[in-house]
């Protein structure tokens, strides 16, 4: 059915399929294929608030399990979405079955999760993506005030005027704004009071060497207390160590996410953990 799987090659030790541009275009009749057929599904990653270790959010990540090539990295076919004009639907997609597993979740837990969701940039400019965004929401019951869309830098670019004035707008409605993977481009620091943000995700970049180099602590220190004086809550993504927890919950960091707090799971396998501390947070515990 797809010649794509010829250009294909497992990355090593990953399991996933890496594609290199070509063989992108043969991608996106079945990714359509895929949306009709529902088969674009949802992981959720836990984001847990690092001074009592509670789970207050969760982030959606879009999974595609190819039939013949296997699971296709996110970064992939989101690049086949956005090149052949897919990348509404997708987006609606992950959106819809991301409200039903966030409500899910708050039956089980019995307590309220906010809820984050991807939005590409092409996505956010193209025309009436709000009101459809809304009227979802409307639709499926999750409030507006659970919500918070990721955007990356380069979309609230000074130049994205059309996607910060439907951010600005969609804030006035209680969604929230973060920016994602900060720190990857150079546009924002001198903006951050500026923009219509409501939560920075440092990026997982920001974390190497963090707990071994003073330059590096430095940097996060400071990021941390410019975003706690503009009233801009951060989430350090990609936490893969107890050392890298510890550090950052000594540095006031509020939030975090990564594979130590928890992996992108669907909403069963998240649903059977717990989203309440009960005992010590992992450093004191080892003591
Ligand atoms: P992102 O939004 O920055 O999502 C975080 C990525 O980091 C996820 O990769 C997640 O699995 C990974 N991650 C989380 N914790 C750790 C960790 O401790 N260590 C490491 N090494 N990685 C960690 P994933 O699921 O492959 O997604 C990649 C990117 O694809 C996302 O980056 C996001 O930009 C994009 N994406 C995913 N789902 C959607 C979607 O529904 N819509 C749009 N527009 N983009 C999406
Ligand atoms: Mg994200
Ligand atoms: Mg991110
Ligand atoms: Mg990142």
């Amino acid at each position: 059915r797809t010649d794509s799987a010829l250009y294909a090659a497992k990355a090593a030790g990953r399991g996933r399929t890496v594609l290199s541009s070509s063989p992108r275009h043969g991608l996106s009749r079945d990714l359509l294929v895929a949306l009709d057929d529902g088969d674009v599904g949802v992981a959720l990653q836990p984001i847990v608030d690092l001074a009592t270790g509670d789970v207050v959010g969760v982030e959606a990540l879009a999974r595609w399990q190819h039939a013949e090539l296997g699971a296709v990295a996110p970064t992939d076919f989101i690049a086949v979405a956005e090149e052949s004009g897919l990348i509404g639907r997708l987006g609606e997609a992950v959106l819809r079955q991301a409200c039903a597993d966030a409500l899910e979740l708050q039956r089980r837990w019995g307590r309220p999760v906010d809820l984050a969701v991807n939005v590409s940039g092409r996505e956010l400019v193209d025309d009436g993506y709000g009101r459809r965004l809304r009227a979802t929401l409307a639709e499926v019951g999750w409030p507006p005030t659970q919500l918070v869309l990721e955007v990356t830098e380069s979309v609230v670019d000074a130049s994205q005027l059309v996607a910060l004035r439907e951010l600005a707008r969609l804030r006035s409605f209680g969604i929230r704004v973060a920016v994602d993977d900060f720190g990857t481009g150079w546009s924002s620091l001198s903006r951050l009071d500026e923009l219509p943000v409501d939560h920075l995700k440092l990026d997982r970049s920001f974390l190497t060497h963090v707990t071994s180099s003073p330059r590096r602590t430095a940097m996060v220190r400071a990021l941390l207390g410019l975003c706690q004086e503009l009233g801009i809550d951060t989430v350090a993504e990609g936490v893969e160590t107890a050392d890298q927890a510890a550090l950052l919950r000594s540095l006031g960091c509020p939030l975090a996410q990564g594979f130590l707090l928890g992996r992108p799971a669907p909403v069963a396998e998240l649903a059977l953990t717990a989203p309440v501390r009960t005992t010590a947070p992992p450093e004191r515990r080892a003591g």
